[in-house]
């Protein structure tokens, strides 16, 4: 399953708990970025550059970094991407990987959110570093600035400014919202609205898996 939509249109968010629920495991390419940038590794260093601007990582990296995950033994039974593919050539290749070991896309689920609700959404984010993502007002830690599921302290993302947001909004909408008629044509898009409740958003998903 894919998890495709702007940024903050909850795809971390959803993709957590669907890893749970479904027992597969959450593939996020911002968290192995960020996960390299707090470790100081070269594809850190670099993927940052371009990260703080708003801007997409060069394909080939991203792609090296996908293949690199797929090969862990826990994607045997599916996985849940969010925010891979972003590109028209990374969604190419990704076809081309899957396909060499005779596996394919099953869903790609377009989580829909207006560029105006982003920006206010994207102000009250805070991130751990397990993978979970709250928000300040719509869905806040039990404790405050705590991790409810493994305790860690809650941190503010750099890319998370209002002139950066509207950055990666541009960008999303030039390079990543093709992939929705990409997707289209194979008919594997399951639309949902966003700005929905957290658990609707989820049962809307369950729900399109269950009938496939
Ligand atoms: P969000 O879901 O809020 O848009 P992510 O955590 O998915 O943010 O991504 C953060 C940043 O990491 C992106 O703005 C981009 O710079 C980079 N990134 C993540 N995934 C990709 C990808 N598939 N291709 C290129 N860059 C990526
Ligand atoms: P993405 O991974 O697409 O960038 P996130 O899952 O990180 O998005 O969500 C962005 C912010 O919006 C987070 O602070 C999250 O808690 C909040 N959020 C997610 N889904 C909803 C929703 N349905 N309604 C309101 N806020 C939401
Ligand atoms: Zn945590």
């Amino acid at each position: 399953m894919i998890l495709l939509g702007p940024p903050g249109a909850g795809k971390g968010t959803q993709a957590a708990i669907l890893s749970q629920t479904l027992k597969i495991p959450h593939i996020s390419t911002g968290d192995i970025f960020r996960a390299n940038i707090k470790s100081g590794t070269e594809l850190g260093v670099i993927a940052k550059r371009y990260i703080d601007e708003g801007k997409l990582v060069p394909d080939d990296i991203t792609i090296g970094i996908v293949e690199d995950r797929l090969k862990s033994d826990d994607c045997i039974n599916g996985f849940i991407m969010d925010g891979f593919p972003r590109t028209i050539p990374q969604a190419e290749m990704f076809d081309q990987m899957l396909d060499k070991h005779q596996k394919a896309v099953e869903l790609v689920v377009n989580i829909q959110v207006p560029d105006e609700a982003i920006i206010k959404r994207m102000s009250g984010r805070r991130m751990c570093a397990c993978g979970r993502t709250y928000h300040v007002e719509n869905n806040p830690p039990q404790k405050e600035g705590l991790c409810d599921t493994c305790g860690g302290t809650l941190y503010i993302r750099d890319d998370d400014r209002e002139e950066t947001v509207i950055e990666r909004l541009k960008t999303y909408h030039q390079q990543t919202s093709p992939l929705v008629a990409y997707y289209e044509a194979k008919k594997l898009v399951l639309n949902v609205d966003g700005m929905k409740p957290i658990d609707e958003t989820t049962k809307e998903i369950l729900t399109a898996i269950e009938k496939k």
